[in-house]
């Protein structure tokens, strides 16, 4: 007897079309293989079409949720909460000069939001002590119950059913480590209501310490690309067309600077400092916040 196709076993890696212009071709930029715990056979490629960058092949959604475990948050969350949580609250200060929040303000209600990819909750928390109304979606178990545990948030594993009355949408660092990027910027054009938006963080790799990093790891041989649970590398006017595509026109885009979350050497804190400064100069910091509003 056949097997029916929906039993059939999910591979362990994917490949994937450009998300943003579907473009066939692509150039290999880097055999990956050389980097501990890369997958053989994973190469970085930048679309001919529009320049956005990815690893390809990709790990399935099964497969990534194996990197996503308890080590996974006590290590890289739990040493350093206090500095993630100063931050988020930073960006809740920064929000509330938003057009979608200052109206729910004028309307007397609290601004409503959700938090996709959410970790442990510190943006949720830190919005509700600002007295929004937030909840947060995380896939993740071990983030839940951290999130739970650290912060008395609960957190939904997947999207709430359609409701299109959000005035935000936010994806902090997330968006380059979902499975179908477009798709989840349609379910946020989905939950927000008319002139809501969706805020967007994510790495500009035109930065000279993004450019730096991915030196190093090959000079190196040291991962800083966070590969494989890194999958999509989006360029300003990349990202920017994918927005437009899921019915989201660009506000804004600004490039911030990432306070030290991790403890570094001397030697690695003058390389921030020096490369801080030179993308300060030039406007061109190592992350972006991009906002875009629903037509
Ligand atoms: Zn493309």
């Amino acid at each position: 007897m056949m097997r029916p196709a929906a039993m059939a076993p999910e591979p362990a890696l994917l490949h994937a079309a450009c998300p943003v212009c579907d473009a066939a071709q692509d150039r290999v930029l880097l055999c990956l293989d050389f980097l501990a715990g890369v997958p053989a056979g994973m190469n970085l490629v930048r679309c001919r079409g529009c320049g956005t960058e990815r690893i390809d092949p990709h790990l399935s959604p099964r497969c990534m949720a194996d990197h996503y475990d308890d080590s996974y948050y006590q290590d890289g969350y739990l040493p350093f909460l206090a500095r993630r949580r100063a931050d988020f609250a930073r960006r809740v200060l920064e929000l509330e000069r938003l057009a979608p929040v200052l109206y729910a303000r004028r309307q007397g209600r609290p601004p409503r939001v959700l938090d996709i990819g959410a970790g442990v909750g510190l943006f949720v928390a830190e919005a509700r002590a600002r007295g929004w109304q937030a909840s947060g979606v995380e896939p993740s178990a071990a983030a839940r119950r951290m999130a739970a545990r650290t912060c008395s948030v609960d957190l939904a594993s997947d999207w709430p059913s359609a409701r299109q009355d959000l005035d935000l949408v936010t994806f902090w660092d997330v968006l380059g480590h979902v499975d179908d990027p477009r798709a989840a910027l349609e379910q946020a054009r989905r939950a927000v209501r008319p002139g809501g938006e969706v805020i967007l963080k994510i790495p500009n790799f035109q930065s000279s310490w993004q450019r730096m990093l991915g030196w190093m790891s090959v000079r190196r041989r040291v991962n800083m690309l966070h590969v494989p649970t890194v999958i999509w590398r989006f360029h300003r006017h990349g990202a920017r067309h994918l927005l437009d595509q899921c019915g989201f026109s660009l506000q804004g885009v600004r490039t911030v600077h990432e306070p030290d979350l991790i403890p570094l050497t001397p030697r690695w804190r003058l390389v921030r400092r020096v490369t801080a400064l030179l993308d300060a100069v030039t406007d061109n910091r190592q992350e972006m916040i991009l906002h875009a509003r629903a037509r």
